[in-house]
C-alpha cells in the first residue's frame, strides 16, 4: 500500500485524518502539495503565508523522516504524474467547499478511477463537515440559530494523531522548495504561517487570553480575540481542536459559537457556490442610496474617510491583513449601507489583503453585514460614531492606527471635524458623507 497525501488547505500534521489514515494503512507515503499558477498573484499577503506555510510543513514532515513533494501545474495532473511515477494505490485528500475545490474533487475522482487508484476524501476544515446537518427539505440552513443548536448536538469526531514516522519513496523529485522571501506582501506586519507558528498561537490564546474573550472579544483596543483565523484558513490549526480545546475550557462558549459561525458559511457554501459572488437573499434595502463616486471608494479602501473608525479598521487592513471582527462589521456596513456600494466590490478588497480571506466567511460575512444573505435584518445598519463610543469609548485602537489622531482624546475623537483647526493642524480629512453623531 502506497498513499499519496494531496495537501490543499491542511496545512498541518497535528489532526490531519488523511495523514493519519496513510500512515496507519502502509509507511509509504507521499505527501505533495501542487501550487496552481492561476492562483498565484492575486494576493500576495496570503501568497507569503502560504509559502511559510509550505516551509514549515515540509519541516516538520522532514522530523519524522519525509519531506514534501512540491509541484506547480494543473493540479490534477500533477498529482496523477506523481501518483502514477510513485506507483501509489490511493489517493488521500481533504474535503472542501468552494466550486474550485469541488471541481478538484470531481476531476481527482475521474482521473483516479481511470488509473484504477483509490480516491478517499477526508474532512479536515470544519468542526461539524458540511452536510452532517441539514434542516428539512433544504440542502444547507440559512439561519444560524436553528444551525448552531443543530450543530451543537453532533458527534465529533475523535482527533487525529500526528505520524510519528513517515517513509516517502526514494526517486520522486522534491520539486521547487517554497520560497517565502519571493514574495513581496502588501501589508508589512503580518504573522508568520505554518503550524508551528500557528499552535503558538494557540497555546498562547487557551493559556492566557481565552479567560477574558467572552467579555472583551467587541473590545477594539483590547485586541482580545484569538487572531487564528489566517491558521484556521490555511489549515495550520485544525478547527476540530481548537472546538475540542474550547469545550474542554470553562468560559468559552462564545468561542465554540464563532467557531460554528465559520461552519455556518462553510456549509452555505458547499451547497450552493453562487453564494461567493450572488446574493442569498436580494433585497432592495440598499435602493435610494445616492450612487458612491470611484473616490469614495477609494478614500475607503485607503482608510480617509473622515470617520476614525472607518479608516483604523481599514488602515489595520493594510498594515497587517487582518482586521477586528467589529472593524470588519462597522467598515462593511460603512461601505454598503452608508455609500450604498454594493457588496462585492467590498468582499474584494477585503479578498486581495486578508489572510484569512475565504469564499465562503468572506462572502457570507458581507452578505450578512449588506443584508443580503443569512438573517437579513434592516436594522442592521451600525453608525461609525455611536459603535466608536461603545467599542472603542477610550480610543486605544483608533489611535493605533490612525496616527494623525495619536494625540487626540475621546470624546473629541470621535467627531475630529468638529474642530476644523484639529483638522487643519493633523491633515486628517473632513468625512466624505455626513453621519449622525
Ligand atoms: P475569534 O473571535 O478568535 O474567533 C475564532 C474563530 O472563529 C475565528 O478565527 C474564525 O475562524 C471564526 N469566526 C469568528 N467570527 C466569525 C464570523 N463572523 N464568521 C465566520 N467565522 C468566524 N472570517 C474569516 O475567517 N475569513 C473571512 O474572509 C472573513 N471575512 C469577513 C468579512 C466581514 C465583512 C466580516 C464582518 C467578518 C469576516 N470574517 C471572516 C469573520 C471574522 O471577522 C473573523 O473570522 C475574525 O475577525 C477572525 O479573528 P479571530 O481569529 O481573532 O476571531
Amino acid at each position: 500500500m502506497r498513499t499519496l497525501v494531496l495537501f490543499t488547505r491542511d496545512l498541518r500534521v497535528h489532526d490531519h485524518p488523511a495523514l493519519a489514515e496513510a500512515t496507519r494503512s502502509g509507511p509509504e507515503v507521499v505527501p505533495l502539495f501542487v501550487r496552481d499558477p492561476r492562483l498565484e498573484g492575486r494576493a500576495p499577503n496570503r501568497e507569503r503565508f502560504l509559502l511559510e506555510s509550505l516551509a514549515d510543513l515540509d519541516r516538520s514532515l522532514e522530523r519524522v523522516g519525509g519531506h514534501l513533494i512540491l509541484r506547480r501545474g494543473a493540479v490534477v495532473d500533477e498529482t496523477m504524474a506523481v501518483a502514477r511515477a510513485a506507483r501509489c494505490t490511493a489517493v488521500h485528500v481533504a474535503s472542501d467547499v468552494s466550486s474550485y475545490a469541488h471541481r478538484r474533487e470531481r476531476a481527482l475522482s475521474d482521473a483516479c478511477a481511470s488509473d484504477g487508484i483509490e480516491l478517499r476524501v477526508f474532512p479536515a476544515n470544519a468542526v461539524v463537515e458540511p452536510g452532517r446537518v441539514t434542516p428539512a427539505a433544504r440542502e444547507s440552513y440559512r439561519v444560524f440559530t436553528p444551525y448552531l443548536r443543530a450543530w451543537s448536538q453532533v458527534p465529533r469526531r475523535a482527533l487525529a494523531s500526528a505520524p510519528d514516522r513517515i517513509c516517502v519513496p526514494a526517486g520522486i523529485a522534491l520539486g521547487p522548495r517554497p520560497d517565502p522571501s519571493a514574495v513581496r506582501p502588501r501589508s508589512v506586519d503580518l504573522p508568520p504561517g505554518g503550524e508551528r507558528a500557528g499552535r503558538r498561537r494557540m497555546h498562547a490564546f487557551f493559556g492566557r487570553e481565552l479567560a477574558g474573550y467572552g467579555a472583551s472579544r467587541n473590545d477594539l483596543a483590547a485586541d482580545a480575540t484569538s487572531r487564528l483565523s489566517p491558521y484556521l484558513r490555511f489549515g495550520c490549526v485544525s478547527a476540530t481542536e481548537v472546538s475540542f480545546r474550547a469545550s474542554a475550557t470553562p468560559g468559552s462558549q462564545e468561542l465554540v459559537r464563532q467557531l460554528a459561525w465559520r461552519d455556518f458559511f462553510l456549509q452555505l457554501l458547499d451547497a450552493d457556490p453562487s453564494l461567493a459572488w450572488g446574493d442569498l437573499r436580494p433585497t432592495a434595502d440598499v435602493d435610494g442610496l445616492p450612487a458612491v463616486s470611484d473616490v469614495a471608494f477609494d478614500a475607503w479602501c485607503e482608510g480617509r474617510t473622515g470617520l476614525p473608525l472607518v479608516d483604523a479598521g481599514m488602515r489595520q487592513l493594510l498594515r497587517e491583513g487582518w482586521m477586528h471582527n467589529r472593524a470588519r462589521l462597522v467598515t462593511a456596513s460603512f461601505l454598503t449601507r452608508r455609500l450604498g456600494v454594493s457588496w462585492p466590490a467590498g468582499e474584494r478588497h477585503f479578498a486581495r489583503l486578508l489572510l484569512d480571506a475565504d469564499p465562503a466567511n468572506n462572502a457570507g460575512n458581507w452578505q450578512w453585514t449588506a443584508g443580503t444573505g443569512t438573517d437579513p435584518r434592516r436594522t442592521r445598519t451600525l453608525n461609525p460614531v455611536l459603535q466608536a463610543k461603545r467599542y472603542d469609548p477610550t480610543g486605544g485602537y483608533v489611535r493605533r492606527y490612525v496616527h494623525e489622531l495619536a494625540d487626540v482624546e475621546a470624546p473629541l475623537l470621535f467627531t475630529p471635524w468638529k474642530d476644523p483647526v484639529l483638522l487643519a493642524r493633523t491633515g486628517y480629512p473632513e468625512p466624505i458623507v455626513p453621519v449622525n453623531a
